[in-house]
């Protein structure tokens, strides 16, 4: 099974990065050959893109598996990394949950995942990330409700949450209580009202 991350449409970056005195851009050189293809040249041409909007970047790097190596690459890049408003990154919705969930910046989604559908039930199955192929990891902390919420929900918490608990169980944590002390660490609250319309099903090819 195999992962394929494509850069969002230039304006929706843009307008996440609306708020941001600087950022530092980072790029997973990814786990497939079709992810490595054009790293540099995206990262250009994105860096140059931004720049154009008046917006500051304190650096960029491209870094293989961000997914697994998050910390690492982070710690890597410490005195590179300068002290942007943000971290912009290219990769999979798992490589940028993993980046999110390894620093105190806000971290926002550069692209969407896929899943190539050649692929289609070979390999291991990431759960982390459905690669629903309209990635919300901006409105949600970098933490995916697809899979962290029990019923999937894109609005959450649902009328069943009690006590910061699923309402499946009392041993699981309700996913959206877990965005939700996100955002208000980040100081994001307000983006967390948002509403974040049902999924394109046409893009959103299940895995089976
Ligand atoms: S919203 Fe979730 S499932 Fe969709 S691409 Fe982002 S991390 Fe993956
Ligand atoms: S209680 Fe929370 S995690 Fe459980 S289904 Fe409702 S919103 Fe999702």
């Amino acid at each position: 099974m195999i992962v394929i991350f494509k850069q969002k449409p230039l304006e929706e970056i843009l307008g996440y990065l609306a708020s941001d005195k600087s950022v530092f851009l980072l790029r997973c050189s990814g786990c497939s050959k079709v992810n490595q293809v054009d790293a540099e040249s995206d990262l250009k041409v994105l860096k140059e893109n931004i720049k154009d909007k008046g917006i500051s970047i304190t650096g960029s790097a491209i870094k293989g598996l961000l997914c697994i190596k998050a910390m690492s690459v982070l710690e890597e890049l410490t005195e590179s990394i300068g002290n942007p408003s943000s971290i912009l990154v290219m990769a999979c919705g798992l490589g940028v949950q993993s980046i999110a969930e390894a620093t105190d910046k806000v971290v926002h989604p550069a692209c969407n995942s896929f899943i190539d559908k050649e692929s289609l039930g070979r390999g291991k199955r990431e759960d982390r990330c459905l690669t629903c192929g309209d990635c919300v990891l901006e409105f949600t902390g970098g933490i995916c409700p697809l899979t962290v919420c029990s019923k999937g929900l894109l609005n959450g918490p649902c009328g069943g949450s009690s006590g910061n608990k699923c309402e499946i169980s009392k041993e699981i944590d309700c996913g959206w209580i877990i965005i939700y002390e996100r955002m208000k660490k980040l100081g994001r609250l307000k983006v967390l009202m948002s509403f974040l319309s049902p999924k394109d099903f046409r893009i959103y090819k299940k895995r089976r």
